[in-house]
């Protein structure tokens, strides 16, 4: 029998996206054999983090700095805005080393059921965004689900105007698809085959 305070780090891990208790197991006894090499460390690191992590003012991400690296990077292409869904997909998108513009975190879908409206999905400030950046290029790289299609529909509509070109990101996604789950390849992909939208102004 392992003791309270172990068996309870085990319940708290176990409950950890993509982790199980068996996984939960292994990870605290690795720590607990590794103390000062692992342990330690994480602690500091957690700490360090915990005290700076913040939603970036400017796009959504979850960063240490705000604005966030991305955000503040100079080589990255600010007249192109990648709208995505959630922070997920935006980590997604950069693992994939495809997309060197900088992003825009929706925080979900127009959803009427849930009484979600574009007030609620940061949509106010993507209009500001687009104005205040001078974005030549907006990518709408929102899930392959019911929710994702309609609000890329909705924002591709709304947010037409003269010198924007709306594009969307399709071929390779799967339908029902979530940007966190594909691996780079098709990720790239699905980005340099993102097509224009069809929109009232173009
Ligand atoms: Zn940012």
């Amino acid at each position: 029998m392992v003791g309270a305070d172990i068996e309870g780090l085990i319940k708290f891990f176990s409950k950890m996206p993509g982790l199980g208790p068996r996984s939960a197991r292994r990870f605290v006894l690795y720590l607990l054999k590794h103390k000062q090499q692992k342990l330690l460390p994480l602690i500091d690191l957690l700490a360090h983090t915990a005290e700076h992590v913040s939603e970036c003012t400017e796009c959504g991400n979850l960063d240490t700095e705000n604005p966030c690296t991305i955000c503040s990077n100079q080589r990255r292409n600010k007249a192109h805005l990648c709208v995505v869904e959630h922070v997920a997909d935006l980590w997604a998108l950069e693992r994939s080393g495809a997309f060197q513009g900088i992003y825009h975190v929706l925080g979900g879908t127009l959803s009427a059921l849930d009484g979600i409206g574009p007030d609620e999905l940061r949509i106010p400030y993507l209009k500001q965004r687009i104005q205040s950046n001078q974005t030549t290029e907006l990518t709408l790289a929102l899930n392959v689900t019911l929710e994702g299609q309609t609000t890329n529909h909705y924002l591709a509509a709304e947010l037409a105007s003269p010198g924007l070109k709306i594009t969307s990101i399709a071929h390779g996604v799967p339908l029902g698809g979530e940007l966190d789950y594909l691996d780079s390849g098709t990720l790239i992909t699905a980005l340099a085959a993102r097509r224009t939208l069809e929109t009232e102004e173009s």
